[in-house]
């Protein structure tokens, strides 16, 4: 047989064996693509998760109670910068996307107001541990002169 029957031609005009769907090159591509398809899907469910879970209840009345202990105040602000601000939110010191288990524990909250939000986690793609090591350190005094 003539082996010019066994070969024939990948998407990219490249002459590839009969056997083979395509050149290695275009394989990778191929495969590459799939992945990020993949990557993309994964994250939009993940996003939809955490989305659904700040519309939970359970999530409503714990952000309402690390509110009221905290006295509607946003500690980082307090205790940074001298100011008083009120607190309206609560952030997961230990963010839901490392930790799902730690959604709902209330050592895990921080009140803080939504710019003081924002600025934190702009701080935690600098230096994740040693914000949150700030945070719990902010919450401890707290506890220390208002609390005990
Ligand atoms: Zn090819
Ligand atoms: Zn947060």
């Amino acid at each position: 047989m003539c082996v010019i029957a066994l070969m024939k031609l990948c998407r990219c005009g490249k002459v590839i064996e009969r056997k083979m769907k395509y050149c290695m090159k275009c394989l990778l591509v191929i495969e590459q693509q799939r992945k990020e398809r993949h990557k993309y899907y994964d994250k939009t469910r993940q996003d939809d998760k955490y989305w659904k879970f700040y519309k939970t209840k359970e999530w409503i009345k714990l952000r309402a109670y690390v509110l009221a202990y905290y006295d509607q105040l946003d500690l980082y602000e307090y205790y940074v910068n001298n100011r008083i601000v009120e607190a309206n939110t609560s952030h997961h010191i230990i963010e839901i996307k490392d930790n799902w288990r730690l959604r709902l524990e209330f050592s895990n909250q921080f009140p803080c107001s939504e710019s003081t939000h924002n600025r934190i986690h702009k701080l935690y793609e600098k230096d994740k541990k040693g914000i949150q090591k700030l945070l719990l350190s902010i919450l401890e005094k707290y506890k220390e002169e208002y609390k005990s």
